[in-house]
């Protein structure tokens, strides 16, 4: 490819509303162009890199034995309510109808299509197991979409679904299906850690995540990780074991006291001088539209995907000071956030009041805890004596630094990470409700036993330049840069550098490397920016030393140059490629 002719515009700046390096570069270096919020262009050299990586992973994946299909990105709202979905999926679903009125959606993802074709045709235990992908464009309306790629409304996904007969076949593919993944994510020249998570609206039981490790914005999850063994979790999924703290206020009666103006558990802590860990902490959550209240020993926070679990939710958020006025009216108590207690909360328009603990809440003794009146406190307070303990204790519990691994005791680290795929054991819970059934050896109807397995092509690109860059530009892994090498002749106007760049160009092409030739008519230090930004793994530059019989292989990785000859530095590209 000649550069001339190369469809790309490099900008001078940074977009104004790109937040984090993968999104400015691959703006600013002419990959991608937002059509809309979370919406964008892939430009010919981002479709290279898609292109390569998803050959990567329909490589890996056909190895692993899956086979590819593709399903309609449109969906009818039908088997979407067969699986009980329509109605729990939340706003990130874009519905729409049709000329005659009928429901559809735009695939966020595909269980209930690839269910309803694995029930009309794997009707035998003979038939399986089968495991099933594509690779194609998913939209989910996201509330915050951002980051460029990263977060999009519409992406490139590959989605496995498989179909098993028991637990230990799905084990074996579950396996299966991680070893591919660790494999695709190295060829794409990224370091994954396979982190325990939270399944979400996806459901099921068992799942991990697979994390590029990063210490930047982009990372948006928080990876709790041992060093001394292999227990990693994402913040949602993530338990520990807590140091000793201080369990029992030592108030030797109960009683109501004032506690004026103190509304964080810090100044209320220093007002009674207590320990923050003798407080227990009561919050109100609304989870999709109703009240839940959970308590928390006063130091630690609440782990809010957890306390949605917990409830059988799928939206939660910290009720807003309104609500909470309103509850308080509702059930007789007149209390804003700080004073809050379990105490009394029955219900909240047609909802009953949920109430939750946490593991920690259970063992304080002679405690602090509010009550439902502004600037009040009950202090010295004891579970089955003052107040109930709830009947639902869970581990709501965000875990902190420093607290000790739950498998082998040493402090626990975090770092953060981008989520480039996720593979999940859903047992029956699409096959039961949409019947999707085969005939078992006894003759019997059995419900398959389903796993599915998500990689963000997209997000992978994304993640590559977040995980490799400098200030200067991309520095693709070889395996999925657009192009392998650019060859640079200083000046187009000097006949032998121009003879002796084509020449290379020539015999690189010929040997089936990727390689673009900068025949612009430009100045040599806009060429050299151009290919630092948009990140040629080599850069062969043929100036004047050419006279010499010598030209600059420049490695982008390190930034490398090195003084060889043309014979040298196709030679170095071949053997590099192959
Ligand atoms: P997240 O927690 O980041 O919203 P998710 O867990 O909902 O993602 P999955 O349903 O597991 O996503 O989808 C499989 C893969 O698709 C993810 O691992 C991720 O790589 C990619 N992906 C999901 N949402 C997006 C998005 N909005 N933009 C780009 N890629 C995405
Ligand atoms: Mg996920």
């Amino acid at each position: 490819m000649k550069m001339s002719k190369l469809f790309v515009q490099t900008l001078r700046e940074f977009p104004s509303d790109a937040e984090v390096i993968s999104h400015k570069m691959l703006a600013r270096a002419g990959y991608i162009r937002k059509l809309t919020s979370g919406v964008y262009n892939y430009l010919p050299l981002m479709w290279r890199v898609l292109k390569k990586i998803e050959n990567i992973v329909r490589d890996e994946m056909d190895k692993a034995g899956a086979q590819e299909l593709l399903m309609p990105f449109v969906q009818p709202k039908e088997l979407w309510e067969e699986s009980g979905r329509w109605g729990a999926y939340g706003a990130e679903l874009m519905r729409l109808q049709d000329r005659h009125g009928r429901e559809m959606c735009l695939g966020p993802t595909h269980e209930e299509i690839i269910t309803s074709i694995a029930r009309d045709v794997l009707k035998s235990y003979k038939q399986l197991p089968v495991n099933l992908y594509q690779i194609q464009s998913k939209f989910r309306d996201e509330r915050r979409p951002r980051f460029g790629l990263l977060r999009g409304r519409e992406f490139i996904m590959k989605d496995a679904y498989s179909f098993s007969t028991s637990q230990e076949e799905l084990d074996k593919e579950y396996q299966n299906m991680w070893n591919a993944y660790t494999a695709i994510f190295k060829r794409c020249g990224l370091e994954t850690k396979a982190v325990q998570s939270d399944s979400g609206a996806i459901g099921g039981n068992v799942s991990h995540e697979f994390m590029v490790i990063t210490d930047t914005d982009a990372g948006e999850n928080d990876v709790f990780y041992c060093d001394d063994c292999d227990y990693a979790a994402n913040s949602n999924h993530a338990v520990s074991n807590l140091p000793k703290s201080i369990i029992d206020g030592g108030y030797k009666e109960a009683k109501i006291i004032d506690t004026p103006n103190v509304h964080s558990i810090e100044e209320l802590s220093q007002f009674l001088n207590c320990a923050p860990s003798v407080i227990c902490k009561a919050l109100v959550y609304i989870v999709d539209k109703a009240p839940v209240i959970a308590l928390i020993r006063g130091d630690k926070t609440v782990e809010e995907t957890k306390l949605m679990n917990a409830v059988g939710g799928l939206d939660i958020r910290i009720a807003t000071a309104a609500e909470i006025e309103e509850l308080m009216n509702e059930n007789g108590f007149n209390a804003i956030a700080g004073f809050i207690g379990p105490q009394g909360l029955k219900k909240y328009g047609e909802y009953d009041v949920k109430i939750i603990a946490d593991k920690t809440v259970t063992e304080l003794k002679n405690f602090v805890i509010g009550i439902n009146q502004t600037d009040k406190h009950l202090v010295g307070a004891n579970w089955g004596t003052e107040v109930e303990l709830p009947a639902q204790v869970e581990d709501l519990r965000l875990v902190e630094a420093g607290d000790f691994c739950p498998q082998c005791g040493k402090p626990l680290k975090v770092t953060r990470g981008i989520e480039v795929g996720n593979i999940f054991q859903l047992g029956t819970k699409y096959s039961k409700p949409m019947n999707a059934v085969y005939l078992d050896a006894n003759g019997k109807t059995q419900p398959y036993i389903m796993g599915c397995y998500g990689i963000g092509i997209s997000r992978t690109a994304a993640a590559a330049v977040e995980a490799h860059h400098d200030e200067w530009g991309i520095k693709w892994p070889i395996a999925i840069a657009p192009y392998h090498v650019d060859i640079v002749p200083v000046s187009t106007q000097d006949e032998t550098q121009m003879k002796v760049a084509n020449e290379i160009y020539e015999k690189l092409l010929d040997s089936g490397v990727e390689a673009v030739l900068d025949d612009r008519n430009e100045r040599p230090g806009v060429k050299f920016k151009d290919s630092d930004l948009i990140g040629f793994p080599f850069r062969i530059t043929v100036g004047k030393t050419i006279t010499d019989g010598q030209v600059e292989f420049v490695i982008r990785e390190t930034n490398e140059k090195i003084s060889m000859t043309p014979q040298e530095a196709i030679q170095k590209v071949i053997e590099t490629v192959k």
